[in-house]
């Protein structure tokens, strides 16, 4: 990134905001030879692939419905955004890894509840059960409740 103004090279980013729901970053830079201020914007690329749903009907591939359906399984747990924008690129760059232009939302579906599972427990048991639809409620229950339970079990051994 050179300053638009002299072209060095030399250039310091005085302040990044994440901005798009965290998908992209803007920074403020300042040209270290002539100080000239500038603005860049980093984005993530759009992966362009199409998702074969249960029914077999096709769509493009939307980031907005895996961060609507993560947002979704988050809903009430704090998360840092930031970590979130992660999260996202994880997913992505899974679905990359399977070279395919054609993906089914089952394969989208199990690479996200493989992320959320390591993001957040809960968010994962939330997706799981939605997913892959726990044969009966109490069993989503039991999952939550051991959960909670190993939680407040490992707080109570630090003190
Ligand atoms: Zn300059």
């Amino acid at each position: 990134m050179h300053c638009p103004v002299c072209s060095s090279h030399s250039t310091k980013v005085t302040d990044s905001r994440i901005v798009d729901e965290g998908m992209g970053v803007r920074r403020r830079r300042e040209c270290e030879k002539c100080g000239f201020r500038y603005t860049t914007r980093e984005e993530t690329e759009l992966l362009d692939l199409t998702v074969i749903k249960r029914d077999g009907r096709r769509e493009a591939y939307s980031r907005e419905k895996i961060i609507n359906g993560l947002e979704r399984s988050l809903h009430k747990i704090p998360y840092k955004k930031d970590l979130f924008v992660r999260l996202v690129q994880n997913i992505e760059r899974d679905i990359q890894k399977l070279k395919q232009r054609e993906v089914t939302s089952g394969e989208v579906g199990e690479i996200m509840m493989r992320r959320l599972k390591v993001f957040n427990k809960v968010a994962y048991i939330r997706f799981a059960s939605v997913y892959r639809s726990f044969s009966d409620i109490s069993g989503f229950e039991d999952a939550i409740d051991q959960l909670s339970r190993k939680r407040s079990h490992s707080r109570k051994k630090k003190k």
